[in-house]
């Protein structure tokens, strides 16, 4: 599923197979994660995991170029806020295309950004890039950004320091330079 030339329809397609995973926080995101690792595998990309202390949740972490510090990260979650007791028209584990919009839970907050990304891999790895482009996805963000504590101790151990990060939150397309920040006390 991955192309060497993806377009904008690939992308919908990879879009289309995430939120198939109901990966709302509090179920596991494994099948997600499996999925992902197994598609970027086949064309060659390693990627590894970091996960919950029950091991039912993971984050992931594959680089793309060279194994070098810098490079960008590309980050997003992969869990979703709950549909319970909301109104759908229609299945939110299935995508749909309504009056040129994408509806299913998570499209926009934010399996979109993670299905482009995705989509784009294969396209990455053929580039022969001189710096990386990492793919950093994470699990639990909407419980409060808990998830990801793991994979950032990984990369601060053991992974060459990225230069800068893209998050793929929903900002209605304009760029958020900053964000209010949290610290562990
Ligand atoms: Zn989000």
């Amino acid at each position: 599923m991955l192309q060497l030339e993806p377009t904008a329809q690939d992308c919908i397609a990879a879009l289309a197979e995430l939120v198939k995973f109901d990966t709302t926080s509090r179920n596991s995101n494994l099948e997600l994660i499996n999925f992902v690792q197994s598609e970027l595998s086949a064309i060659g990309i390693k990627s590894r995991l970091t996960f919950d202390e029950q091991k039912t949740k993971a984050n992931l972490w594959a680089t793309i170029g060279p194994d070098i510090e810098g490079g960008v990260v590309l980050s997003g979650h992969t869990d979703v806020v709950p549909v319970d007791g909301q109104n759908w028209s229609s299945d939110p584990l299935e995508l749909t295309e309504r009056d040129g919009r994408l509806f299913a839970r998570g499209t926009c907050d934010m399996k979109g950004f993670v299905a482009c990304a995705f989509a784009h891999a294969q396209a990455m790895a053929k580039a022969e890039l001189k710096v990386p482009v990492h793919f950093a996805f994470s699990y639990d963000e909407e419980v409060g950004c808990v998830g990801v504590q793991g994979l950032i101790k990984d990369m601060q151990e053991n992974l060459p320091k990225p230069l800068a990060v893209i998050v793929g939150e929903p900002t209605s397309m304009q760029i958020v330079g900053a964000h209010k920040g949290g610290e562990a006390v």
